[in-house]
C-alpha cells in the first residue's frame, strides 16, 4: 500500500527531506525504520519525502583506499571484490536477489577497477569511484522497500546537484571537495515533483561536477546533500538521522556526561559543527539557514526521541553550549627575518598559502611572528603541499610546522563576557602546553591549540568544569536536555537518594532550626561496606577531616576502620570518642605542625607520618627508636580543585623522591625505622588506575628502602556531586588495586578515604530567607551560606540545591541561591532551577553535604554555628 501523493501547488512546501547515515542504512532493522518513517511523514503530515542516504558503513573507507592505492591493481582488486562480497551479502540480509537488485551497480564498480585511468589515479577517476557506496545503498535502499509495500524511486543526485568552482579553489577540491548551488525556484520544485513519486530516495556525498562528471563534497558530505536539497525545494525541514539522538555538547562518545542540546539557533550550530562536531557536516547550515528551512538531529535506533532542533527562533541563551575538538590541525609558524612590523609581511606570507590552495582558520601573531593553523577537513594537507608551503614561504621568514595538533573550542555566545567564569579551564590549559589561543571576532568560540594527544584526555575534564562553574548553563531545561550517559543506559540510573526517601521526616528536623547537616548512617556503612569489598585493600583508615562527627566515627570503626589524623585535636577527638582504640589502628599524618603534636602522637604509639628530613634533624631525640611512614610526592598533582591537589611543586605536602637518599640518611642520623610509605595527590579523582600508578612508584622506591611494609596509597576517590554524573567505579578500582597488589605482593596495602565514604550521608538544610529580583535576576536567599558550607566559596564547589517543601513543583527560571554572609562571593548554587513559588520559610536542601561541611562550618560575621542530626534508619 502506498500513500497517495498530495496535491498541493508546485510551490507549497511540499518536501521532507530525511538524511540517514552510514550506520542507519547498514541494518534491515534500520531500513524498515527509514521506510516506517517515510510513510508516516507521508500519511500524517501530507508531505513528499526525499530520503537521502550515505553509503553502508565502512565502504566509503574502503573506496577511498581504493583511491589511495591505485597503483597497485591486485590491491584494487581484492578490494573491489570484497566490496562486491559485502554488498551481496546485505542482499540476502534483505531478502534480495542480488543479480537482480544490485547486478548492475557491481558490475560498474568492476568496470571502474579495470579503468585505464586507474594506473594514474586522477582526480574525476577517484569520484566516481568513491561515488558507488551512495550509488549502491540508494539502490539497495529502493529495492527493499518496493518489496516492503512502499512505492519509492530512485532519483540520481547528479542531475539536481551541481558543484559551482569557487575562486582559488585547487583541483582536489573542485572535483573531491566541491561547493554546490542551491538556490532554488519554483520551476525546479515542479520539475523535481514530476520526475519521480512522492516518496523518493537519493544519493549523499555526489554532484554533478562542471565537466558533466561526478564530484565528491567531502567526507561527512552526505548532511550537505541533504541541506542542499532542502534548500532547493524550500523543504518544510531536513532531518539529519544518525546514531546518536542529537548534537551535544561535547561529542557523547568521549564525554559520557555531555548533554543533550535540544534547541540551538543556526549560528551556534554552525560554529559546533565547524569546530569539530561530527554529527553535522560543516557545510551542511548555511543552504538551510539561507534558505530558512529548520533543521533536525534525530536518532534511527530511537526514532521517538525528540533530539535537537536547529532554527531561526531558539532564544538565545549567553553561555558555553559545546565543547568540541578536531584532531590533524596544522600549525605553522613563521618569524619575519627582516624588521619587526615590517610592512606587508603578512600579505608576503597570506599569499603563499593561496598559491597552494590552503584555506587559514586560526591565527594568532605578534610584531615578529604569525602562527596559522591548518585544518585537513577544509584542505588538503599533504606531506607534499606542506613541503612545497614551507619551501616557498621559506623566502620570506622563518618557518616551524608543528603537528599533529588538536583545536579544543568552546562555543557559546557573548564567550567575552564569560571569561571570568573559565579561571578553572584556563588553570586546566595551564599545565599543558598551549601552541595558540584564538577568541573569534563573533564572540561565539574560544580555541586552544594543543598535542594533539593531549585533547581526548582533556574533554571530559574540561566538560566537567564548565558545568560546574555555571559557564555552561546546564540547568536551562529549554536547551539542555539529558546527559548521553542517562540516554545510552537508562538502566543504570541511579535509584531514590536516602534523602529523597527520607523527605518528610527532613523536613520536620528543619522545623528545630536551620542551617542544621543531617547524616544518614546507613548511607555511611553502605559506602564503608564498598571499599571493605575490595580484596586487594589491606587495611582501611577513615580520613576524619572530612567528617569527625561521633556517631559517624562510631559507625565507621565498626565497619572496621583505623582513623587518619592530621592534628592533636583530630586525635584527642577521636580517642574522647573511641577510648579503647587500639593505636595500631591510627594514623597521624600532620602538615607543617609544631613539634609537640608529634611527640604527643609518639606517645600514643600511633603511626606517625612525616614528610620531610626538617622533623628528623631539628628533632632527633623524638624520633629514636621509632617506627615511621614516609609520605612521599609522587610529583604530580591530580583533583577537582587546584585547592585540593596535593602532589608537585606547588604543593606544600610530600619529600620529593630525589630528596630520598638525604631523608634515608637523616633517618639512619635519628635512629628511625620506614615501616610504611605514604602518597595522597589529591581529592576528587575519578581514574581508577589513578592509585594503581601511585602504588607501582611507591613499591619501586621501597624496595630500595628494605625495612617497608606497608604502602599507603591515600584517599582521594571521587563523588558524584552531580546527580547526572557517573558515580566512582569501584569495581574498575578495585580491579586496579588487584592488578597493581600482584605486582608486589610483599607489601600490605593500606588506604585511606575520607569524603568518598561521608559526602552522601550528609545533606545541609537551609530556610528561605528573601527571594528577590534584581535587574531581570532571581535570588534566593537562604539562611546559611559560606558559613555553614564553604566548598561553594573556597573551591567553586557544585552542590545539589533542591527545595524541599516543593520537591514535586516543576522546574523554574534559573536563579542564585545566596547565603547571609556580607561576601559577594556567598553564593552557594548560580543557575538552578528552583520552582517559581519559592517563598520565604521553604527548605532547602544541599545534597552532598556530609564531608568538608560542618567541620569547615565557621562563625564569621558572628553568626550561629550551624547543627547536626543523625538517622540511623
Ligand atoms: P552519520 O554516519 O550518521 O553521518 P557521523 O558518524 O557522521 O554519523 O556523526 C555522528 C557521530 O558524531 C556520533 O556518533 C558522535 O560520535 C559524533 N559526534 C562528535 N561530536 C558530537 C556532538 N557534539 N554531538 C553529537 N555527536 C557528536
Ligand atoms: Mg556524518
Amino acid at each position: 500500500m502506498s500513500p497517495s501523493a498530495p496535491a498541493a501547488g508546485a510551490d507549497a512546501p511540499d518536501w521532507i527531506v530525511l538524511k540517514f547515515g552510514g550506520t542507519s542504512v547498514s541494518r534491515r532493522h534500520r531500513w524498515d525504520t527509514i521506510g516506517r518513517l517515510m510513510k508516516r511523514r507521508a500519511e500524517e503530515e501530507g508531505a513528499r519525502v526525499l530520503v537521502v542516504v550515505s553509503a553502508v558503513s565502512g565502504v566509503t573507507n574502503e573506496l577511498q583506499a581504493i583511491c589511495d592505492g591505485h597503483a597497485d591493481a591486485a590491491g584494487t582488486d581484492a578490494r573491489i571484490a570484497a566490496l562486491v562480497q559485502r554488498h551481496e551479502d546485505f542482499c540476502r540480509e534483505l531478502s534480495l536477489d542480488p543479480a537482480l537488485a544490485l547486478g548492475e551497480r557491481l558490475a560498474a564498480l568492476r568496470a571502474l577497477g579495470a579503468d585505464p585511468r586507474r594506473a594514474a589515479g586522477g582526480l574525476d577517476w577517484q569520484a566516481e569511484v568513491l561515488a558507488q557506496g551512495e550509488l549502491l545503498s540508494s539502490t539497495l535502499g529502493v529495492a527493499y522497500l518496493r518489496t516492503q509495500g512502499l512505492d519509492v524511486g530512485w532519483t540520481d543526485s547528479r542531475e539536481w546537484i551541481h558543484a559551482r568552482p569557487l575562486p582559488n579553489q585547487t583541483d582536489w577540491a573542485k572535483r573531491l571537495s566541491a561547493s554546490c548551488d542551491y538556490t532554488g525556484d519554483a520551476g525546479l520544485r515542479t520539475r523535481f515533483a514530476a520526475a519521480g513519486p512522492s516518496l523518493r530516495i537519493a544519493q549523499g556525498f555526489i554532484a554533478r561536477a562542471p565537466d558533466g562528471g561526478t564530484a565528491i563534497l567531502g567526507r561527512g558530505g552526505s548532511d550537505t546533500s541533504a541541506a542542499y536539497f532542502g534548500a532547493l525545494l524550500g523543504a518544510r525541514r531536513v532531518e539529519i538521522w544518525t546514531d546518536v539522538p542529537g548534537m551535544f555538547s561535547a561529542n557523547p562518545r568521549a564525554v559520557p556526561d555531555a548533554r543533550l542540546l535540544s534547541r540551538l539557533d543556526y549560528e551556534e550550530a554552525q560554529e559546533i559543527a565547524t569546530t569539530g562536531a561530527k554529527v553535522l557536516h560543516p557545510r551542511c547550515i548555511h543552504p538551510c539557514r539561507e534558505a530558512r528551512v529548520p533543521l533536525w538531529i534525530r536518532d534511527t535506533e530511537r526514532p521517538d526521541m525528540p533530539g535537537t532542533v536547529i532554527d531561526s527562533s531558539a532564544t538565545t541563551l549567553p553561555g558555553v553550549k559545546a565543547i568540541s575538538s578536531r584532531r590533524g590541525i596544522v600549525l605553522v609558524s613563521m618569524e619575519t627575518i627582516g624588521m619587526w612590523q615590517q610592512v606587508g609581511f603578512l600579505s608576503d606570507v597570506f599569499e603563499r598559502f593561496k598559491a597552494h590552495g590552503l584555506s587559514i582558520d586560526l591565527i594568532g601573531s605578534s610584531e615578529a611572528n604569525v602562527t596559522v593553523s591548518l585544518d585537513p577537513s577544509d584542505n588538503l594537507v599533504s606531506t607534499n603541499v606542506l613541503d612545497a608551503l614551507c619551501a616557498d614561504l621559506a623566502q620570506v621568514c622563518r618557518v616551524k610546522v608543528i603537528a599533529p595538533c588538536a583545536a579544543i573550542t568552546l562555543v557559546g555566545r557573548g564567550m567575552r563576557s564569560m571569561l571570568h567564569k573559565l579561571s578553572d579551564v584556563w588553570a586546566e590549559f595551564g599545565r599543558e602546553r598551549v601552541h595558540l589561543i584564538s577568541q573569534s571576532s563573533n564572540d561565539l568560540n574560544l580555541t586552544f591549540v594543543v598535542d594533539e594527544g593531549l585533547a581526548e584526555g582533556m574533554l571530559p575534564r574540561l566538560h566537567a568544569l564548565l558545568a560546574q562553574s555555571g559557564a555552561m548553563p546546564v540547568s536551562e531545561a529549554a536547551v539542555f536536555g539529558p546527559s548521553w550517559r542517562r540516554i545510552d543506559q537508562p538502566a543504570t540510573l541511579r535509584p531514590p537518594t536516602w534523602w529523597q526517601q527520607q523527605s518528610g521526616r527532613l523536613l520536620h528536623l528543619a522545623q528545630a532550626g536551620t542551617p542544621r547537616y543531617v547524616y544518614h548512617l546507613p548511607t555511611v556503612r553502605e559506602r564503608a561496606r564498598e571499599i571493605a569489598g575490595v580484596a586487594a585493600i589491606d587495611r582501611r583508615f577513615f580520613a576524619l577531616k572530612a567528617n569527625p562527627h561521633p556517631r559517624v566515627l562510631q559507625a565507621l570503626e565498626a565497619e572496621g576502620f583505623g582513623f587518619e589524623c592530621v592534628s592533636r585535636g583530630e586525635l584527642e577527638h577521636l580517642y574522647r570518642v573511641l577510648p579503647a582504640l587500639a593505636p595500631d589502628r591510627v594514623l597521624f599524618t600532620p602538615s607543617f605542625a609544631p613539634q609537640r603534636e608529634y611527640a604527643a602522637a609518639l606517645g600514643k604509639g600511633v603511626h606517625v607520618t612525616i614528610d620531610s628530613a626538617t622533623p628528623l634533624r631539628q628533632w632527633p631525640d623524638l624520633f629514636r627508636g621509632r617506627d615511621i611512614v614516609l609520605r612521599l610526592d609522587p610529583g604530580f598533582g591530580h583533583g577537582h580543585h587546584e585547592k585540593v591537589r596535593t602532589g608537585g611543586k606547588d604543593a606544600k605536602f610530600g619529600l620529593a623522591a630525589e630528596a630520598l637518599p638525604e631523608f634515608l640518611d637523616a633517618a639512619r642520623a635519628a635512629g628511625a625505622r620506614i615501616t610504611g610509605l605514604h602518597a595522597h595527590i589529591g581529592s576528587g579523582i575519578h581514574d581508577a588506575r589513578h592509585w594503581h600508578t601511585v602504588y607501582a612508584q611507591l613499591a619501586s622506591l621501597a624496595e630500595g628502602i628494605g625495612t617497608v611494609g606497608f604502602i599507603d596509597v591515600g584517599g582521594g576517590l571521587g563523588v558524584a556531586y552531580d546527580p547526572e554524573a557517573e558515580p566512582f567505579d569501584v569495581a574498575a578500582y578495585a580491579a586496579a588495586l588487584a592488578e597493581v597488589k600482584a605486582a608486589y605482593p610483599q607489601y600490605a596495602l593500606w588506604v585511606e578515604p575520607g569524603r568518598y565514604l561521608v559526602a552522601e550521608c550528609g545533606v545541609l538544610l537551609l530556610a528561605v530567607t528573601q527571594v528577590t529580583r534584581k535587574q531581570g535576576l532571581r535570588r534566593v536567599g537562604a539562611d546559611g551560606g559560606m558559613n555553614a558550607l564553604l566548598r561553594p566559596a573556597l573551591y567553586n564547589a557544585w552542590h545539589e540545591i533542591v527545595n524541599l517543601s516543593r520537591l514535586d513543583d516543576a522546574a523554574g527560571d534559573a536563579c542564585d541561591v545566596v547565603g547571609p554572609i556580607c561576601e559577594t562571593g556567598d553564593v552557594i548554587g548560580r543557575q538552578r532551577r528552583l520552582p517559581e513559588a519559592t517563598a520565604e520559610g521553604d527548605v532547602l536542601l544541599v545534597g552532598h553535604a556530609g564531608a568538608y561541611g560542618a567541620v569547615m562550618a565557621n562563625r564569621y560575621n558572628l553568626r550561629e554555628l550551624p547543627q547536626e542530626d543523625v538517622i540511623d534508619d
